[in-house]
């Protein structure tokens, strides 16, 4: 006998698998529904929450509303009034448009929608795939209210991560929302607590102060740029306020809050210079850009989206960011909560003495010269105390400072000068067994690329035949080399630019003073006046600040002299 073995899915069954793309968790409820006030021209919404979202989500905007026919038309499936035609797809300026969010969010809980476009109010509850319908106060907007998430899909349930997770991921997706919408007043409560509430007062710093504190704000520069097709608006985060995750990073795209992949590559590489290694930055940037550029439709839940010329745009956008940091105060502005008393010492210089050690450091001697800062004296052989133009105090890590001298100087002879010479007296590289072993004729010859060439010259021992000219070979050569081959050897496939930029960091580091190093006043001054003149001043070649400061307003204010 031949029974059919294809069935229809009943529409609850299909609104259930739906349920899977869209809705993974509470806060992906949150997200379609904030969506949707948004779309219905919301300026204020609520968002309340409890037991992290699994026990009931309520959503309470002013929207316009819906009339008793759309509000059953709502919750049926592919039921949008947002596109009409095939057309509508490529120009889409509403958040929503697939019209799966509420019955794929009615078939895994009990949700129960109030509407009224401002003259009578209608009630609809689902459960169970079972539709009622009421009266309802005649309050112009829409509430949502969704009870027991997922409390017939038992596997979904158990996917779900602990409560601090899942109200982090709620908190997060409010905040990119309120963030995406300044003009939009946001509420979110969670137990009952608030957690914030804008002003919806249409300025992005003032919504970002509410959520993110007054500090932070104070920490963020300005960017604002014009292209053909996209205008980027927002600010970017002093690396002082970096973070240990990418978290911190909010792209929006019309008003979505989503990732531009290449566009958050690039964000990421504007930072590095300034940035140590695996810190993030806090950026908040806006991109307006013309939505027939734009594919919306790559993923379910949209977080993802595809601009056409997102290649084109990564490079200049590179480019601004880091000419606007560059030009920016970028020194740490630490607050103190307990105030040390600093005892700056200076020590008694001779001439002779003074021009010796600026010759050791191979920095020129230009006493006369005026620049930003000037030094005061030294604390723990270490940090340069000097006192900024416009007052204040930085301190200047002296190591951090010469390595980024060094590193500036160094690349710039290397730009200059790719050439190679003999070392003036022969040098011997003495390798370890093992290392020997490992110096195959593909390490050799990436070695050469960076301008040294290694001759063996019997047992573990090799002869130094060239070596770059701005690396000082009797000196520091051997050391030079071993570094070079040490890193070769963890990274066998690192490209030759990236080797170059490494041999440089490394011996720039080497060659600077170190700590516990007294210098004298000039030699300190000579020290911050070349820093001043390096295009990346403020982070040493491995991204460690070089200096913090307090500003002469935050010295009053720790010393309570404001207002005087
Ligand atoms: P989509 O947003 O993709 O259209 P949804 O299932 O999220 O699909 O919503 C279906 C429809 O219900 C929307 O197109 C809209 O007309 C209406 N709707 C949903 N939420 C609201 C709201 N808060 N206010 C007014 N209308 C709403
Ligand atoms: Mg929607």
């Amino acid at each position: 006998m031949n029974t059919p073995k294809i069935n229809i899915l009943s529409t609850q069954l299909a609104n259930m698998i739906a349920a899977g793309e869209v809705v993974e968790r509470p806060s992906s409820v949150i997200k379609e529904l904030m969506e949707n006030s948004i779309d219905a021209q919301a300026t204020r919404i609520e968002v309340h929450l409890k037991n992290a979202g699994r026990t009931s989500i309520e959503i309470i905007d002013n929207g316009i509303g819906m009339n008793q026919d759309d509000l059953s038309l709502a919750i049926q499936r592919h039921a949008t009034s947002k596109i009409l035609n095939e057309q509508d797809l490529f120009r889409i300026k509403t958040l929503g448009f697939r019209g799966e969010a509420l019955p794929a969010i009615a078939s895994v809980s009990e949700l129960t929608i109030t509407s009224s476009t401002g003259e009578v109010g209608y009630q609809v509850t689902v459960k169970d795939g079972e539709e009622s319908y009421a009266l309802a106060p005649a309050r112009k907007g829409t509430i949502v209210h969704v009870k027991e998430l997922f409390y017939n899909t038992p596997a979904r349930l158990k996917y779900l991560k602990n409560d601090y997770i899942e109200t982090s991921s709620c908190i997060d997706v409010v905040t990119r929302i309120a963030l995406a919408f300044p003009s939009i007043s946001v509420l979110l409560t969670i137990d009952e607590k608030e957690v914030f509430s804008t002003a919806g007062n249409g300025q992005l710093l003032s919504i970002i102060q509410t959520i993110f504190g007054q500090e932070l704000a104070t920490k963020l520069i300005p960017f604002q740029k014009s292209y053909t097709d996209v205008k980027v608006e927002g600010f970017l985060g002093q690396p002082e306020i970096s973070k240990s995750h990418r978290y911190g990073l909010y792209t929006f795209v019309n008003g979505r809050s989503v990732v531009m992949p290449k566009i958050n590559q690039a964000i990421l590489e504007a930072y590095k210079p300034f940035l140590p290694m695996m810190r993030y930055p806090v950026v908040y940037l806006k991109f307006s850009i013309d939505p027939s550029l734009l594919d919306v439709n790559v993923h379910p839940a949209k977080r993802e989206i595809r601009f056409s010329k997102e290649d084109l745009m990564k490079t200049i956008l590179l480019e601004d960011i880091q000419k606007t940091l560059q030009a920016s105060n970028l020194a740490a502005h630490p607050t103190f909560k307990q105030t040390e008393v600093i005892q700056p010492f200076t020590l008694q210089e001779s001439k002779e003495e003074e021009i010796a050690v600026i010759e050791q450091l191979a920095l020129p001697f230009e006493p006369e010269q005026q620049t930003t800062l000037k030094v005061i004296g030294q604390l723990h052989a270490l940090y340069i105390i000097c006192e900024g133009l416009i007052g204040g105090i930085y301190l200047i890590d002296q190591h951090a400072a010469h390595e980024r001298v060094n590193y500036e100087k160094n690349l710039k002879l290397l730009k200059e000068n790719r050439h190679r010479m003999e070392p003036l007296i022969p040098l011997l590289i003495d390798l370890n067994p093992a290392q020997t072993k490992r110096l195959t004729p593909s390490i050799l010859s990436r070695l050469e690329s960076v301008g040294v060439v290694l001759e063996p010259f019997g047992g573990n021992s090799y002869k130094i035949i060239t070596i770059p000219t701005w690396v000082n070979a009797q000196d520091n050569g051997p050391l030079f080399i071993e570094d070079l081959l040490m890193q070769l050897m963890d990274d066998i496939h690192m490209d030759e630019d990236k080797l170059r930029l490494y041999a440089i960091a490394t011996h720039s580091c080497k060659t600077s003073i170190k700590a516990n190093q007294s210098l004298t006043l000039t030699a300190l001054q000579s020290l911050v006046d070349q820093l001043f003149l390096c295009t990346y001043p403020y982070s040493c070649p491995h991204g460690r600040p070089t200096m913090i400061q307090w500003s002469k307003y935050q010295l009053e204010k720790m010393f309570n002299r404001t207002g005087f």
